[in-house]
């Protein structure tokens, strides 16, 4: 009988609600998170055993965002980067926000994130700590967005190592993800892109500046929709690099998400350059800086980066009829969302209305995950026994394990939701 096992709880064949039970004698749960889907929220699987830790990967929802109900029950220590609690706790008062004027149910109380933040060890990269009888663990940095982090587990001989998301190429604000390592006996990894490649960076940068000058050089306004956290910052160093020569407006939660950024200097590649690069944007806080961003030609960068809710809403009521305007994404848009919809059938869909635009729509490819052919030179670092495929669509894993069984002849596994993979 195997000795140790993984039990997924979520973020099995799907991305979003990533959770998984580590078990090597003590029960050591990696992520907790949701899948946000247009009309609803999914958890992962209950846990029901008594847990010895709990470690987050990085602050994104789909990996933190049920956190905060797990301290209901359980009294074990939570492990993550400072910069991952801060990020996390300011998404998790949103979705509160959110759940308030949306009428629903909230997931968790206020007083269940004092609780999550109580119980909550913040640990930097490369220092390695006990977190229980027979495990250590250190964080590698992800390269994801600021805080993030693989996690390696050490127990008995044996090394665990989880990638939750990376980006090994360097991009604006972060030096890509630390994949020194070292050989390790199990990998459980990302495979969001692990069916294709991504276009090169300087290229997609160059490509979006040239849009967004032309846009302005024609006096309309280019409407860049980002996620607040990692996005925008990035989208606001490009427009600096390349000196786009009018007003840069910074809308939405993009902002309070700056300002964590700032604060943790050492999590990013150049602080100064993006301190510099955020001094010269408008930090939109009246109504009066929306209509003097709409007066003349601009750059406003704001959210939602899937255009559902946000203060992008505002914009769009004007930028939709402009026909020397654009309005620019610059993420994966979720099935189901209005971002999506306007790319696949060009309509756009507000909380109040729906238009056909006349003004431009682009997609720019701005992914913070690894491509296929970066997951297997990671792979290839770390020479695992054996790797455990999460966090992708199904057709996506089959291709990925395919791909690594044939090249690299590792054994594969992408196991659903309840699924437990035996690990010797
Ligand atoms: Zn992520």
């Amino acid at each position: 009988m195997a000795k140790y096992s993984l039990n997924v709880l979520g973020g099995g064949q799907e991305v979003g609600r990533s959770s998984f039970l580590l078990d090597v004698g003590e029960k050591i749960l990696l992520e907790r998170g949701v899948k946000l889907n247009a009309d609803e929220i999914q958890y992962p699987a209950p846990v029901t055993t008594n847990l010895d830790a709990a470690i987050i990967s990085h602050a994104h929802l789909d990996h933190s965002g049920y956190l905060p109900k797990l301290f209901v029950d359980s009294h074990s220590m939570c492990y993550m980067t400072p910069p991952t609690l801060e990020i996390s706790k300011m998404l998790w008062f949103d979705s509160l926000k959110i759940a308030g004027y949306e009428g629903v149910a909230p997931q968790f109380s206020e007083d269940e994130i004092v609780e999550t933040e109580k119980y909550t060890f913040p640990i930097s990269y490369r220092r390695p700590v006990n977190i229980s009888k027979n495990c250590s663990l250190e964080l590698f940095d992800a390269g994801h967005i600021s805080g993030s982090s693989m996690p390696l587990i050490s127990f008995k001989n044996k090394r665990f190592l989880f990638t939750g998301d990376f980006n090994p190429a360097e991009t604006r604000l972060y030096s890509g993800a630390d994949l020194r390592a070292g050989k390790v006996d199990y990998v459980m990894m990302e495979s969001t892109y692990g069916d294709r490649n991504h276009p090169s960076r300087a290229e997609t940068e160059k490509r979006l500046c040239e849009s967004v000058q032309e846009t302005v050089d024609n006096g309309g306004h280019a409407l860049i929709a980002a996620f607040a956290v990692a996005r925008s910052q990035e989208i606001i160093d490009v427009l600096h690099e390349y000196n786009i020569d009018v007003p840069v407006y910074l809308d939405g939660m993009s902002q309070k998400a700056s300002r964590i950024f700032l604060d943790y200097p050492e999590y990013l590649k150049d602080p100064k350059f993006l301190k510099k690069a955020l001094d010269k944007t408008i930090w939109v806080r009246r109504d009066k800086h929306r209509k003097e961003a709409l007066k003349q030609p601009s750059v406003i960068v704001t959210t939602s980066g899937m255009l559902s809710g946000g203060p992008i809403q505002h914009y769009v009521k004007t930028v939709h009829k402009e026909e020397n305007s654009k309005i620019i994404l610059t993420g994966y848009q979720v099935e189901g969302t209005p971002g999506r919809k306007l790319m696949d059938e060009g309509i756009l869909e507000t909380e109040a209305d729906t238009f056909k635009p006349v003004c431009g729509v682009e997609k720019y490819d701005f992914s913070a995950h690894a491509s296929q052919s970066e997951l297997l030179r990671a792979l290839n670092k770390w020479s695992p026994e054996k790797v455990i495929l999460v966090h992708g669509d199904l057709e996506v894993t089959e291709v990925l394990k395919a791909k690594i069984e044939k090249d690299l002849g590792i054994d594969t596994v992408n196991p659903a939701n309840g699924d437990t993979v035996k690990l010797d």
